[in-house]
């Protein structure tokens, strides 16, 4: 059987010819578009304006991906909603919405599971099972939408999975969110965090967005950074600073360097200084992220004092330099913490 394409990951430019194709009228990939995109329908029945024959010719030739919402956890300490949902063909992804006094962030999943292997997080511990449609991608963030009944003003693309691993899929999501008869977030509201895939980093620079890309770094030596991120031993440090760099002159926009800081690891003043060695001079954002706690490892967060230490040592040298807020911890909401499936369901 010939699988239906999924009409959700079509821009509007292919749903024309699609309906070209289809001998019907092109006003009517507009409002299929806009159906899906701007109201967030969940089928082709809820598209009113369209014959039934059309929705019906629509159901025979596309597929339409829906998320079903299976569980939702909110955090008691800042009203973080964790929310795992299930795929078409039953796997599970968890999303996060944030609120901020700037407006509400999803944080989404780019795959089921993660083959990326770092040491800390929980998203890699079962592996990859697959790479997320751009419809998937999307429908994590319409959902949220429409079930909280809140406009989402910020996109991160920084739940579970590698999107450089999944980097068609991701530029198609990308376009699509930010497409003015959709959603229409702004790309400057839209971050992209990646362990460091050099490949994808350098083909992401030649798209010339304005999304904010975020490193992975979390060790500034290549040592230290293969114990934490097999991805260590594929690209160095040195080839990740040249493609931040040129993502810079390619975009304009300043890399944010994520750290996560594991005690003992990598957390003390020689860490903040051989960082500061590697980033001084670069326009950056570095992210101090206190180590969340895993139940399957071991690693355990900074103490208070080192990871103030470690900050203000960044500062002092004129780094940019924040901590990066927890949201959702008390519902494993945090980063590293989300899994494909629930503890409750396991
Ligand atoms: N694969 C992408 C995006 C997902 S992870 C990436 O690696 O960037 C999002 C962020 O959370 C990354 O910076 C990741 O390294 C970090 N992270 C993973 N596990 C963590 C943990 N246990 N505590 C704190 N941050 C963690």
């Amino acid at each position: 059987m010939k699988t239906m394409q999924d009409i959700k990951s079509l821009t509007l430019e292919e749903l024309k010819n699609e309906m070209a194709l289809l001998g019907e009228k092109p006003f009517r990939a507009k409002q299929i578009y806009q159906w899906m995109h701007e109201k967030l329908v969940r089928s082709f029945d809820e598209m009113t304006n369209l014959s039934l024959s059309l929705r019906e010719k629509l159901a025979k030739q596309y597929s339409f991906t829906a998320l079903k919402q299976v569980c939702v956890q909110e955090s008691a300490l800042d009203g973080t909603k964790k929310y795992l949902f299930e795929l078409g063909d039953g796997k599970l992804v968890e999303s996060v919405f944030m609120r901020y006094k700037h407006g509400n962030s999803v944080c989404i999943s780019s795959q089921v599971g993660c083959r990326m292997g770092c040491a800390f997080c929980a998203s890699t511990l079962d592996g990859l099972e697959r790479s997320l449609m751009p419809s998937e991608m999307l429908d994590q963030v319409y959902a949220i939408t429409y079930l909280t009944g809140e406009r989402v003003s910020n996109v991160v693309v920084m739940g579970t999975g590698e999107p450089l691993d999944n980097y068609d899929n991701l530029l198609r999501f990308l376009m699509l969110i930010t497409d003015e008869n959709g959603l229409h977030i702004s790309q400057r509201s839209i971050t992209v965090s990646t362990c460091g895939l050099v490949d994808g980093m350098r083909r992401l620079a030649d798209e010339q967005l304005q999304i904010t890309l975020a490193l992975s770094l979390h060790a500034s030596t290549d040592e230290k950074r293969r114990k934490l991120m097999p991805v260590a031993n594929r690209y160095s440090i040195a080839e990740l600073m040249e493609a931040c760099e040129y993502y810079f002159e390619k975009t304009g926009r300043r890399i944010t360097f994520e750290y996560a800081l594991v005690s003992g690891v990598n957390d003390n003043l020689e860490d903040a200084s051989e960082l500061l060695f590697l980033i001084k001079g670069m326009n950056c954002h570095v992210n101090l992220i206190p180590v969340n706690p895993i139940k399957e490892r071991d690693y355990v967060q900074s103490e208070a004092s080192f990871i103030t230490a470690f900050k203000n040592k960044l500062a002092k040298n004129g780094i940019n330099v924040t901590i990066r807020r927890e949201m959702g911890r008390d519902i494993d909401g945090a980063c590293g913490q989300l899994r494909r499936r629930q503890k409750a369901l396991q």
